[in-house]
């Protein structure tokens, strides 16, 4: 094992540094994965660029990570063996708070997040407790076993607003999230499946897994047209995988009396003019979605299975050396945004 790796840390400043820092030493109850996959989450740029409090430098980022246990701590007792291939659920809870204790640790009061306020997976090398591996089964490519991290949170979502075959849905966003939905609302049976995005390349991928119709943003009030929109003058569920002051606004103008809406993407942090009267007169749900741990296994399967897919929303591999550079930068104007970029390790 060497005593020393490579890692991008986040010093503060709109970048990352690529560093030579400590190989973690692994203690009871944990392993170290040899990482071969992480990827690279909105959420990352947001903590290098807007600074999110969630997270203080120096901090090696990466929260979405396949890679193979190259240790087990002295003494653990567990089923994992050095070499296996493995996921990581990066949320660490503290088996302590009350939630933890009442079995759930989904709504842990202390927030603890691997690549987030922990050392994450931008490194060579990464630590974890083993009670937060799960296994990938050979069915599942390496590459798409870094995208079971992007997967879950939106599995967890999908589960909590219980999407009913025959439901009406909507999804605002054709980022990684939003394209995912829509792939998950296909599969719960959704009657009708609708996408609005401001990325016309975006809207084939969105028709390919599995959405009815795709209009621009600007365009969404012609969804009230729809014959199955029109009756209820909206949709059943409506799923906001941006998280603007426009979309969090346009998923209650979008909502029917009753509906449910789930608010996932974090884009704002506040809302002008927010409609509350909408909200109460509309007899609207809200929800509000972040990790859900108990999903790990079944979403796992889901993708052995073929039944979702995760590859096409891979456009772009990068080694480490060549991230510093692309971080807290725009792309340039005339290309395409990667949907997902991974950074893959040698
Ligand atoms: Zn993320
Ligand atoms: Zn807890």
């Amino acid at each position: 094992m060497p005593q020393t790796m490579r890692a991008l840390v986040w010093k503060g400043s709109a970048a990352v540094e690529l560093s030579e820092v400590p190989v973690p030493e692994v203690g009871p109850g944990q392993a170290l994965v040899k990482m071969y996959y992480a990827g690279i989450c909105s959420t990352d740029t947001e903590i290098i660029t807007n600074h999110i409090a969630v997270s203080h430098p120096p901090q090696i980022l990466g929260h979405e990570i396949f890679g193979r246990i190259a240790q087990v701590g002295p003494g653990s007792v567990t089923a994992f063996e050095v070499g296996q291939r493995v996921v990581i659920d990066t949320v660490v809870p503290c088996n302590s708070c009350a939630f933890c204790l009442s079995g759930k640790p989904e709504f842990c009061a202390v927030y603890r997040e691997i690549g987030i306020n922990m050392d994450g997976g931008w490194a060579d090398y990464v630590l974890a407790p083993l009670t937060s591996l799960h296994h990938v089964p050979d069915a599942i490519s390496d590459e798409e076993a870094a995208l079971i991290e992007p997967l879950v949170c939106p599995f967890g979502a999908v589960d909590t607003a219980n999407i009913r075959m025959g439901d009406t849905v909507l999804i605002l966003g054709t980022g990684p999230a939003g394209l995912i939905y829509t792939q998950l609302a296909r599969l719960r049976g959704a009657a009708l499946v609708a996408c609005t995005g401001r990325m016309p390349e975006r809207a084939e991928l969105a028709r390919e897994f599995g959405a009815d119709i795709v209009v621009a943003d600007t365009n969404i009030e012609e969804l009230l047209q729809l014959p199955l929109i029109r009756q209820f003058q909206g949709f059943d569920v409506i799923i906001d995988a941006v998280g603007s002051s426009e979309t969090i606004k346009q998923a209650v103008q979008m909502a029917h009396a009753g509906s449910k809406i789930v608010w996932y993407g974090l884009k704002s942090a506040t809302v002008n003019d927010f409609p509350v009267h909408e909200v109460i007169f509309k007899n609207l749900t809200i929800i509000g979605k972040t990790n859900t741990p108990g999903v790990w296994d079944r979403a796992i399967n889901l993708i052995a299975s073929g039944r979702l897919v995760l590859r096409p929303l891979l456009q772009d591999i990068r080694t480490l050396e060549e991230i510093p550079a692309l971080l807290g930068k725009e792309e340039p104007g005339d290309l395409p945004i990667p949907i997902k970029r991974l950074i893959k390790f040698n």
